[in-house]
Protein backbone atom coordinates (compact mmCIF):
# COMPACT_ATOMS: atom_id res chain seq x y z
CA UNK A 1 0.00 0.00 0.00
CA UNK A 2 1.26 3.66 -0.42
CA UNK A 3 2.74 5.36 2.11
CA UNK A 4 2.44 9.20 2.30
CA UNK A 5 5.92 10.85 3.57
CA UNK A 6 6.09 14.15 6.18
CA UNK A 7 8.58 16.26 5.96
CA UNK A 8 9.39 17.59 9.74
CA UNK A 9 11.90 20.67 8.96
CA UNK A 10 12.44 24.13 10.69
CA UNK A 11 14.35 26.89 8.79
CA UNK A 12 15.79 28.13 12.30
CA UNK A 13 18.22 25.07 12.33
CA UNK A 14 20.57 27.07 10.27
CA UNK A 15 20.92 28.75 13.46
CA UNK A 16 23.03 26.01 15.03
CA UNK A 17 26.35 27.48 14.65
CA UNK A 18 29.55 25.70 15.12
CA UNK A 19 33.77 27.48 14.28
CA UNK A 20 34.60 28.06 10.59
CA UNK A 21 35.92 24.83 9.34
CA UNK A 22 34.26 22.26 11.53
CA UNK A 23 32.27 19.46 9.47
CA UNK A 24 29.14 20.72 11.24
CA UNK A 25 28.91 23.67 9.31
CA UNK A 26 25.31 25.51 8.39
CA UNK A 27 25.37 24.93 5.07
CA UNK A 28 24.28 21.37 5.89
CA UNK A 29 20.73 22.88 6.99
CA UNK A 30 20.87 24.89 3.90
CA UNK A 31 20.83 21.47 1.61
CA UNK A 32 17.79 20.66 4.18
CA UNK A 33 16.09 24.02 3.05
CA UNK A 34 16.64 23.10 -0.16
CA UNK A 35 15.58 19.33 -0.51
CA UNK A 36 12.17 20.69 2.10
CA UNK A 37 11.35 23.09 -0.82
CA UNK A 38 11.93 20.74 -3.73
CA UNK A 39 9.69 18.45 -1.73
CA UNK A 40 6.95 20.69 -0.60
CA UNK A 41 6.71 21.83 -4.66
CA UNK A 42 6.28 17.99 -5.36
CA UNK A 43 3.48 17.93 -2.93
CA UNK A 44 4.74 16.32 0.31
CA UNK A 45 3.53 18.26 3.88
CA UNK A 46 6.19 20.13 5.26
CA UNK A 47 5.74 20.95 9.33
CA UNK A 48 7.58 22.83 11.90
CA UNK A 49 8.85 21.35 14.83
CA UNK A 50 7.67 22.51 18.41
CA UNK A 51 10.27 22.46 21.03
CA UNK A 52 10.84 19.22 23.27
CA UNK A 53 10.08 19.72 26.80
CA UNK A 54 11.89 18.74 29.90
CA UNK A 55 9.55 15.90 30.62
CA UNK A 56 10.34 14.10 27.48
CA UNK A 57 13.59 14.73 27.23
CA UNK A 58 14.06 13.93 30.87
CA UNK A 59 12.94 10.42 29.83
CA UNK A 60 16.77 9.64 28.60
CA UNK A 61 18.80 12.91 29.76
CA UNK A 62 19.84 13.22 33.38
CA UNK A 63 18.40 16.33 34.84
CA UNK A 64 21.62 17.52 36.12
CA UNK A 65 22.78 17.49 32.40
CA UNK A 66 19.38 19.18 30.96
CA UNK A 67 20.64 21.88 33.57
CA UNK A 68 23.66 22.12 32.29
CA UNK A 69 23.44 22.86 28.62
CA UNK A 70 20.15 24.92 29.39
CA UNK A 71 22.85 27.26 30.62
CA UNK A 72 24.77 27.73 27.08
CA UNK A 73 22.16 29.71 26.12
CA UNK A 74 22.92 33.17 24.60
CA UNK A 75 26.73 32.01 25.08
CA UNK A 76 29.33 29.91 22.58
CA UNK A 77 30.84 27.14 24.21
CA UNK A 78 32.96 24.16 23.34
CA UNK A 79 31.12 21.42 25.16
CA UNK A 80 33.70 18.87 24.67
CA UNK A 81 36.59 18.72 22.20
CA UNK A 82 34.02 18.62 19.23
CA UNK A 83 31.07 19.72 20.11
CA UNK A 84 29.94 23.32 20.12
CA UNK A 85 27.35 25.64 21.01
CA UNK A 86 26.24 28.98 19.71
CA UNK A 87 23.81 31.56 21.65
CA UNK A 88 20.78 29.65 19.68
CA UNK A 89 22.31 25.87 20.09
CA UNK A 90 19.99 25.14 23.01
CA UNK A 91 17.17 26.24 21.79
CA UNK A 92 18.02 24.67 17.81
CA UNK A 93 18.59 21.40 19.84
CA UNK A 94 15.09 21.36 21.55
CA UNK A 95 13.67 21.99 18.06
CA UNK A 96 15.81 19.25 16.65
CA UNK A 97 14.61 16.62 19.39
CA UNK A 98 11.06 18.33 19.21
CA UNK A 99 11.30 17.03 16.00
CA UNK A 100 11.48 13.63 16.47
CA UNK A 101 8.24 13.60 18.63
CA UNK A 102 6.07 15.53 16.36
CA UNK A 103 7.01 12.79 13.43
CA UNK A 104 6.47 10.25 16.39
CA UNK A 105 2.92 12.01 17.04
CA UNK A 106 1.83 12.38 13.56
CA UNK A 107 2.96 8.24 12.74
CA UNK A 108 1.62 6.88 15.14
CA UNK A 109 -1.70 8.36 15.24
CA UNK A 110 -1.77 7.00 11.24
CA UNK A 111 -1.42 4.51 9.14
CA UNK A 112 0.62 4.16 5.76
CA UNK A 113 2.53 7.24 7.04
CA UNK A 114 6.40 7.66 7.26
CA UNK A 115 8.19 10.84 8.65
CA UNK A 116 11.54 12.42 7.81
CA UNK A 117 12.96 15.13 10.25
CA UNK A 118 15.69 17.28 8.59
CA UNK A 119 17.13 18.15 11.81
CA UNK A 120 20.46 19.39 13.11
CA UNK A 121 22.24 18.87 15.31
CA UNK A 122 22.30 14.96 14.97
CA UNK A 123 21.86 13.39 18.55
CA UNK A 124 23.25 9.81 18.33
CA UNK A 125 26.46 10.16 20.44
CA UNK A 126 24.82 12.23 23.11
CA UNK A 127 24.70 9.96 26.05
CA UNK A 128 22.39 10.55 29.25
CA UNK A 129 24.66 12.57 30.90
CA UNK A 130 26.74 14.38 28.23
CA UNK A 131 27.52 15.93 24.63
CA UNK A 132 29.55 14.49 22.59
CA UNK A 133 30.37 14.01 18.66
CA UNK A 134 28.73 17.10 17.34
CA UNK A 135 25.47 15.95 19.58
CA UNK A 136 24.12 17.76 22.17
CA UNK A 137 20.68 16.23 22.72
CA UNK A 138 19.68 12.24 21.42
CA UNK A 139 16.88 13.00 19.10
CA UNK A 140 16.67 9.24 18.31
CA UNK A 141 16.20 8.00 21.78
CA UNK A 142 13.71 10.96 22.79
CA UNK A 143 11.74 10.44 20.20
CA UNK A 144 11.86 6.45 21.02
CA UNK A 145 10.96 7.13 24.82
CA UNK A 146 7.89 9.14 23.64
CA UNK A 147 6.49 6.31 21.33
CA UNK A 148 7.05 4.08 24.32
CA UNK A 149 5.59 6.73 26.62
CA UNK A 150 2.48 6.78 24.31
CA UNK A 151 2.19 2.86 24.20
CA UNK A 152 4.00 1.70 21.95
CA UNK A 153 4.88 -2.07 22.61
CA UNK A 154 8.03 -2.43 20.45
CA UNK A 155 10.57 0.49 18.91
CA UNK A 156 13.18 -0.39 16.68
CA UNK A 157 16.26 1.47 16.29
CA UNK A 158 18.11 1.19 12.99
CA UNK A 159 20.90 3.33 12.76
CA UNK A 160 23.54 3.62 9.14
CA UNK A 161 25.70 6.31 10.01
CA UNK A 162 28.89 5.77 9.30
CA UNK A 163 29.63 6.49 13.08
CA UNK A 164 28.39 3.72 16.43
CA UNK A 165 25.66 5.33 18.10
CA UNK A 166 27.09 4.97 21.53
CA UNK A 167 24.38 7.00 23.15
CA UNK A 168 21.34 5.20 21.84
CA UNK A 169 22.84 2.12 22.50
CA UNK A 170 23.61 3.17 26.01
CA UNK A 171 19.82 4.75 26.72
CA UNK A 172 18.24 1.45 25.67
CA UNK A 173 20.71 -1.80 26.82
CA UNK A 174 18.51 -3.05 29.58
CA UNK A 175 15.36 -2.22 28.01
CA UNK A 176 13.74 -5.38 25.86
CA UNK A 177 10.99 -2.86 24.41
CA UNK A 178 13.70 -0.66 22.15
CA UNK A 179 15.55 -2.59 19.66
CA UNK A 180 18.97 -0.86 18.42
CA UNK A 181 20.70 -1.98 15.60
CA UNK A 182 23.70 -0.38 14.23
CA UNK A 183 25.78 -0.84 11.42
CA UNK A 184 29.53 1.14 11.59
CA UNK A 185 33.02 1.56 10.56
CA UNK A 186 34.73 -0.40 13.17
CA UNK A 187 37.12 0.58 14.63
CA UNK A 188 36.79 4.30 14.46
CA UNK A 189 34.78 6.87 16.51
CA UNK A 190 33.44 6.33 19.29
CA UNK A 191 35.18 3.34 19.63
CA UNK A 192 32.13 1.18 21.08
CA UNK A 193 29.95 -1.00 18.82
CA UNK A 194 31.39 -4.76 18.51
CA UNK A 195 29.37 -7.39 17.68
CA UNK A 196 30.19 -8.80 21.47
CA UNK A 197 28.20 -5.66 23.15
CA UNK A 198 24.69 -7.29 22.73
CA UNK A 199 22.81 -5.26 25.51
CA UNK A 200 22.53 -5.77 29.21
CA UNK A 201 20.39 -7.31 31.77
CA UNK A 202 16.72 -7.95 30.38
CA UNK A 203 17.96 -6.04 27.29
CA UNK A 204 20.83 -8.59 26.32
CA UNK A 205 19.84 -9.45 22.62
CA UNK A 206 17.80 -6.11 21.90
CA UNK A 207 21.22 -4.40 21.19
CA UNK A 208 22.99 -5.26 17.73
CA UNK A 209 25.75 -3.89 16.22
CA UNK A 210 27.35 -5.12 12.96
CA UNK A 211 31.04 -3.26 12.79
CA UNK A 212 32.51 -3.22 9.36
CA UNK A 213 36.00 -2.93 8.72
CA UNK A 214 37.42 0.73 7.19
CA UNK A 215 36.54 0.42 3.35
CA UNK A 216 33.35 -1.36 3.51
CA UNK A 217 31.05 -1.48 0.03
CA UNK A 218 27.35 -1.44 -1.21
CA UNK A 219 27.65 -5.37 -1.40
CA UNK A 220 29.12 -5.52 2.68
CA UNK A 221 25.63 -3.91 3.20
CA UNK A 222 23.41 -5.47 1.26
CA UNK A 223 24.61 -8.58 2.89
CA UNK A 224 24.31 -7.41 6.47
CA UNK A 225 20.85 -6.27 5.98
CA UNK A 226 19.82 -9.84 4.49
CA UNK A 227 21.98 -11.49 6.82
CA UNK A 228 21.37 -9.59 9.88
CA UNK A 229 19.44 -6.56 10.01
CA UNK A 230 16.16 -7.97 8.18
CA UNK A 231 15.61 -11.44 10.31
CA UNK A 232 16.03 -9.83 13.75
CA UNK A 233 13.39 -7.38 12.45
CA UNK A 234 11.44 -9.27 11.62
CA UNK A 235 11.41 -11.51 14.62
CA UNK A 236 11.02 -8.26 17.18
CA UNK A 237 8.07 -7.46 15.34
CA UNK A 238 8.41 -3.71 15.92
CA UNK A 239 5.19 -1.44 16.25
CA UNK A 240 7.19 1.62 14.78
CA UNK A 241 10.44 1.82 13.07
CA UNK A 242 12.96 4.44 13.74
CA UNK A 243 15.86 5.27 11.51
CA UNK A 244 19.12 7.05 12.65
CA UNK A 245 19.77 8.36 9.39
CA UNK A 246 23.13 9.41 8.56
CA UNK A 247 24.84 9.77 5.31
CA UNK A 248 28.37 10.34 6.39
CA UNK A 249 29.11 5.94 5.16
CA UNK A 250 29.05 8.20 1.13
CA UNK A 251 31.68 7.40 -0.65
CA UNK A 252 32.18 10.90 -1.05
CA UNK A 253 32.08 11.76 2.76
CA UNK A 254 35.40 13.22 4.44
CA UNK A 255 34.91 11.74 7.40
CA UNK A 256 33.59 8.28 7.24
CA UNK A 257 35.69 5.53 5.35
CA UNK A 258 33.28 3.32 3.75
CA UNK A 259 31.98 3.50 -0.05
CA UNK A 260 28.47 3.11 0.01
CA UNK A 261 26.55 5.19 -3.31
CA UNK A 262 23.41 7.24 -3.31
CA UNK A 263 21.54 4.20 -4.34
CA UNK A 264 23.06 2.16 -1.63
CA UNK A 265 20.68 4.49 0.80
CA UNK A 266 17.90 3.81 -1.30
CA UNK A 267 18.10 0.34 -0.92
CA UNK A 268 18.25 -0.07 3.04
CA UNK A 269 15.24 2.34 2.63
CA UNK A 270 13.44 -0.03 0.62
CA UNK A 271 14.27 -3.15 3.11
CA UNK A 272 13.15 -1.01 5.84
CA UNK A 273 9.90 0.17 4.38
CA UNK A 274 9.34 -3.14 3.83
CA UNK A 275 9.85 -4.73 7.36
CA UNK A 276 7.21 -1.83 8.29
CA UNK A 277 4.69 -2.58 6.20
CA UNK A 278 4.80 -6.24 7.37
CA UNK A 279 4.92 -5.36 10.86
CA UNK A 280 3.78 -1.90 11.63
CA UNK A 281 1.35 -0.64 9.10
CA UNK A 282 4.10 1.30 7.14
CA UNK A 283 4.72 3.04 10.06
CA UNK A 284 8.52 4.60 10.15
CA UNK A 285 10.42 7.98 11.36
CA UNK A 286 13.60 8.65 9.72
CA UNK A 287 15.94 10.84 11.94
CA UNK A 288 19.05 12.65 10.16
CA UNK A 289 22.45 12.11 12.12
CA UNK A 290 25.59 13.14 10.15
CA UNK A 291 26.53 13.38 6.59
CA UNK A 292 29.12 15.37 5.90
CA UNK A 293 29.67 15.97 2.03
CA UNK A 294 27.07 18.32 0.85
CA UNK A 295 26.34 16.69 -2.73
CA UNK A 296 26.19 13.48 -1.28
CA UNK A 297 23.76 14.16 1.88
CA UNK A 298 21.49 16.12 -0.94
CA UNK A 299 21.36 13.47 -2.87
CA UNK A 300 21.30 10.53 -0.55
CA UNK A 301 18.04 12.42 1.16
CA UNK A 302 16.20 12.55 -1.88
CA UNK A 303 16.40 9.11 -2.77
CA UNK A 304 15.59 8.59 0.83
CA UNK A 305 12.65 10.31 0.67
CA UNK A 306 11.72 9.23 -2.95
CA UNK A 307 11.83 5.50 -1.65
CA UNK A 308 9.93 6.70 1.54
CA UNK A 309 6.64 8.53 -0.50
CA UNK A 310 4.43 6.22 -2.40
CA UNK A 311 4.30 2.65 -3.22
CA UNK A 312 6.83 0.00 -2.14
CA UNK A 313 9.65 -1.07 -5.08
CA UNK A 314 11.71 -3.87 -4.25
CA UNK A 315 15.37 -2.84 -2.93
CA UNK A 316 17.34 -2.50 -5.84
CA UNK A 317 20.95 -3.01 -4.49
CA UNK A 318 23.82 -1.35 -6.70
CA UNK A 319 26.75 -3.57 -7.36
CA UNK A 320 30.15 -2.21 -6.81
CA UNK A 321 31.99 -5.41 -8.43
CA UNK A 322 33.45 -5.62 -4.93
CA UNK A 323 33.45 -8.65 -3.04
CA UNK A 324 31.90 -8.27 0.51
CA UNK A 325 34.21 -9.47 2.76
CA UNK A 326 33.39 -7.18 5.29
CA UNK A 327 29.92 -7.83 5.60
CA UNK A 328 30.17 -11.57 5.76
CA UNK A 329 33.29 -11.01 8.61
CA UNK A 330 30.18 -8.70 10.07
CA UNK A 331 27.75 -11.74 9.60
CA UNK A 332 29.64 -14.36 11.17
CA UNK A 333 30.44 -12.53 13.98
CA UNK A 334 27.23 -11.35 14.76
CA UNK A 335 25.76 -14.86 14.20
CA UNK A 336 28.03 -15.67 17.31
CA UNK A 337 26.83 -12.89 19.46
CA UNK A 338 23.31 -13.26 18.48
CA UNK A 339 22.65 -17.15 18.83
CA UNK A 340 21.10 -17.04 22.12
CA UNK A 341 18.56 -14.70 21.21
CA UNK A 342 17.70 -14.87 17.38
CA UNK A 343 17.34 -17.37 14.57
CA UNK A 344 20.26 -16.21 11.83
CA UNK A 345 20.79 -18.55 9.57
CA UNK A 346 23.60 -18.90 6.63
ZN1 LIG B 1 28.33 10.06 11.85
Amino acid sequence: MAVSVLLVHSERFAEHQTPPGHPERPERAEVMDAIAGRWRARGVEIVAPRLATHEQLARVHDGEYLRRIGETVGRATALDPDTYTSPESHEIALLAAGAGIDAVERVIGASHLAAVALVRPPGHHAERDRAMGFCLLNNVAVAAAHARALGTARVAIVDYDVHHGNGTQHIFEADPHVLYVSMHQHPYYPGTGASGEVGRDAGRGFTVNLPLEVGAVDEDCQTVFAGVVIPVLRQFEPDLVIVSAGFDAHEDDPLGGMRLTTPAFAAMMSELRAVAEECCRGRMIAIVEGGYDLHALGASLDATIETLDGPPSPAAWPSSGIASSRGRDSVKAARLALAPFWTITE
